[in-house]
C-alpha cells in the first residue's frame, strides 16, 4: 500500500533578497485509499506544501523528509516523482503555448506508465474521461490553458488525474472559482478516482464547500506553516461555524 510520509518540513523562499521560511516542521502521512483535507487561511503556505512536494524549483527544502514508500521524494526530479506516483493538480494552472490538450495527455501519460499508451485504448479512454467531466471533445485540440475559463482549467486538471492514476494526489483548491454544477462534475472526477481505492488524496481547501461533495477520512488545519489541528469530518463543520482564527493567534498571517 503505497504510503506518503512527510516529517517535520521546512521550506523557504527567496522574496524581495530575502529567505523566508513559509512551511514550518509539515508532519503528515497520507496511505492509498485515504483522503485528507488541509484547511487553512490564505497565505499559511498551502501552497507551498503542495508545490514542494512536487519539486517546484522556487521553494528550497531546509530540512525535513518526504518519502513515498519509504523513496526519498526529496531527492528526485519532478519527473521521477510524477513516475513514482505523486500528482498535483494545481490552484493556478499554467499556459502552455503550441500544446495541445491531447498530445498533452498523451505525453504525460507516456511519462508517467513508462510506455506509450495503445493508441485506440487511449483515445477511447481520454473520450469517456472528457464526457464525465462534461468537456466538449473539441477541447482536445486547444492549447493547455490558454483562455481557459476557470472551470475549464480545473476540469482539465481533474482529466489528467484521471488518466494518470497516480499513488498520491494533492488537489490544490481545485474549488476555487467553481459554480455549483462546475463543483459537483469536478467533484464526480474527484469520487471515481478515490472510489477506485488505489489512489491517496490531498484536498487542498479554503472553503468547506467541496467537503459536501468529497468526504474526508481526516481533516487538518494548516497555519503558520503547519497543520495546528487534526480530526475527522466532523473538524471541517466546525471551521465552518468558527473560521480559523482560534488556529492563527500567535503568529503572522499574509496573504
Ligand atoms: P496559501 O496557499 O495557504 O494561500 P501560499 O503557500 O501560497 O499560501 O503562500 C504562503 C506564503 O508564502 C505567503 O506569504 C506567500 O506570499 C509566500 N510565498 C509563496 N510562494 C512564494 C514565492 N514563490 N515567492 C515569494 N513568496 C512566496
Ligand atoms: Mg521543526
Ligand atoms: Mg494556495
Amino acid at each position: 500500500m503505497a504510503t506518503l510520509e512527510i516529517r517535520d518540513l521546512h521550506v523557504t523562499v527567496e522574496a524581495d533578497n530575502a529567505t523566508k521560511e513559509i512551511l514550518k516542521g509539515v508532519d503528515l502521512t497520507v496511505k492509498q485509499g485515504e483522503t485528507h483535507a488541509i484547511m487553512g487561511p490564505n497565505g499559511s503556505g498551502k501552497s507551498t506544501l503542495a508545490y514542494s512536494l512536487a519539486g517546484h524549483p522556487k521553494y528550497t527544502v531546509t530540512s525535513g523528509t518526504v518519502t513515498l514508500d519509504g523513496e526519498d521524494v526529496l531527492e528526485m526530479s519532478v519527473d521521477e516523482r510524477a513516475r513514482a506516483g505523486l500528482f498535483l493538480a494545481m490552484q493556478y494552472p499554467v499556459e502552455i503555448p503550441g500544446v495541445s490538450v491531447s498530445n498533452f495527455l498523451r505525453t504525460s501519460a507516456t511519462a508517467v506508465r513508462g510506455e506509450a499508451p495503445k493508441l485506440r485504448t487511449w483515445v477511447k479512454e481520454v473520450k469517456e474521461a472528457m464526457s464525465e467531466l462534461q468537456m466538449d471533445p473539441a477541447f482536445a485540440e486547444r492549447n493547455v490553458n490558454e483562455g481557459f475559463s476557470g472551470g475549464e482549467k480545473k476540469r482539465h486538471e481533474i482529466l489528467q488525474l484521471e488518466l494518470l492514476k497516480p499513488k498520491v494526489a494533492i488537489l490544490d483548491e481545485t474549488d476555487s472559482g467553481l459554480d455549483v454544477d462546475a463543483l459537483k462534475t469536478v467533484s464526480e472526477g474527484v469520487n471515481r478516482v478515490r472510489e477506485s481505492g488505489e489512489v491517496g488524496t490531498l484536498l487542498i481547501t479554503h472553503y468547506t464547500r467541496i467537503l459536501k461533495y468529497i468526504k474526508p477520512d481526516f481533516v487538518h488545519v494548516f497555519a503558520n506553516g503547519r497543520i495546528a489541528a487534526s480530526g475527522g469530518a466532523e473538524l471541517a463543520d466546525k471551521l465552518e461555524n468558527e473560521g480559523y482564527e482560534a488556529y492563527t493567534k500567535g503568529g503572522p498571517v499574509s496573504g
